[in-house]
């Protein structure tokens, strides 16, 4: 099934009891059985609810995977699937990574037992070395937020399959519309459902799309035993939002390419990250692995003081300044002091995330305003 179908359809079922063609929000705690133990597979909300359950079918779809599972936020996916590990147990990532997951991994898990090794994914051979026999896991954000790194999915995956590692793609960034880690190799894709997937700013969710059965049990085991499981209101909206996913995505694209070349060739700016560009050091990689380059730009001022900075992310009237990303309306972000100031600056600087960049999530609003916005506000 093309993308726009599948996107459309994916999960939805008339509903049983009316014909709804609507998943309707079965906003409900528990449910009445007929006799003790006798029920219609729905017994406590925490472990199965109708709403949920239609969209974790969609996330199964739209990732080409077999099964998928929602949860209260991103974060709490990424918390679910590194409670699969053990004290002793190694993980390997990025060091250049979404600020929260290296927060959860520093701060939450290393006091559990579990080490994590930082290393740049975009060379293979760099993970390839760093494996060892406690090695479980390698995490991987691909493109890379804030500084659109690209990392080779397949030849990751094949590394760790010859080693028995699991490999997970936060996703988040590329979205199931421009990339599918799955087909690629990976073991488990996660995303923060709050951005794209989401898509107009109005709720916080988290997803793990997976083909192991196995691995599938477990994970729902940990959902419903740790319980961070979202509500029903949220699972509509996140459903609803998956149906323009396609659409929304294709304008995002269009107008990041005009942005990214804009951004480009204006006197002003200095470096701009966006893997569309053909001189991106992983170029091939991004066209080989993406549909297209999405809507994530950032970008570095020729005057490298922060003041210079600060005083454009207080300019612009149509994009907002706020963390986050992924909705139909576009923000600007300061990652230094916003979406990554739980990264140690020395870390950052060292990993090479400025304390002048600037990322922009680009909406889908027409093209022309928001490059007058970015004009008017970089002057
Ligand atoms: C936002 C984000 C997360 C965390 O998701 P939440 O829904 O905010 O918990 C994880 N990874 C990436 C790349 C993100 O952008």
């Amino acid at each position: 099934m093309k993308p726009a179908t599948l996107f459309i359809h994916a999960g939805a079922h008339p509903d049983p009891s009316t014909g709804a063609i609507m998943t309707p929000i079965y906003q409900t705690s528990t449910y009445v059985q007929e006799a003790p133990g006798v029920n219609k597979g729905f017994e406590y909300a925490r472990s199965q609810n109708p709403t949920r359950q239609a969209l974790e079918e969609a996330f199964a779809l739209i990732e080409k995977g077999k099964y998928g599972l929602a949860f209260s936020s991103g974060v709490a996916a990424t918390d679910a699937v590194i409670k699969l590990l053990s004290p002793g147990d190694e993980v390997i990532c990025g060091n250049d990574m979404y600020g929260g997951t290296y927060r959860l991994f520093t701060k939450i898990f290393e006091k559990f037992g579990i080490r994590f090794h930082y290393v740049n994914t975009q060379d293979p051979a760099t993970i390839a070395a760093q494996c060892n026999e406690k090695t479980k896991l390698i995490w991987l954000e691909t493109p890379t937020n804030p500084l659109m790194n690209i990392t080779d999915i397949t030849a990751v995956s094949a590394i760790a399959k010859a080693k028995g590692i699991w490999v997970v793609v936060d996703n988040t960034f590329a979205s199931p519309y421009l990339q599918n880690p799955l087909e690629l190799g990976a073991d488990i894709v996660m995303h923060s459902a709050t951005k794209y997937l989401g898509g107009h700013s109005d709720v916080i969710q988290g997803a793990l799309m997976l083909n192991d059965k196995d691995l599938r049990d477990q994970l729902y085991f940990i959902q419903k035993s740790c319980g961070a499981v979202p509500g029903p209101m949220d699972c509509f909206l996140v459903m609803r939002g998956i149906k323009t996913l396609h659409v929304r995505m294709q304008r995002h694209c269009e107008n990041g390419r005009a942005i990214a070349h804009w951004l480009r060739q204006h006197p002003k700016v200095g470096k701009v990250y966006w893997p569309g560009f053909e001189d991106h050091p992983n170029h091939s990689v991004a066209k080989a692995q993406m549909r297209d380059f999405g809507g994530m730009i950032s970008f570095e001022l020729k005057d490298e003081g922060i003041e210079a900075a600060m005083k454009l992310l207080s300019s612009t009237r149509l994009f907002a300044l706020a963390e986050s990303l992924g909705g139909v309306e576009s923000l600007i972000n300061h990652p230094a002091t916003m979406t990554h100031a739980s990264i140690p600056r020395a870390e950052r600087i060292k990993n090479g995330l400025s304390d002048t960049l600037i990322r922009l999530s680009v909406g889908i609003e027409d093209v022309d305003d928001l490059i007058d916005d970015l004009a008017a506000a970089i002057g």
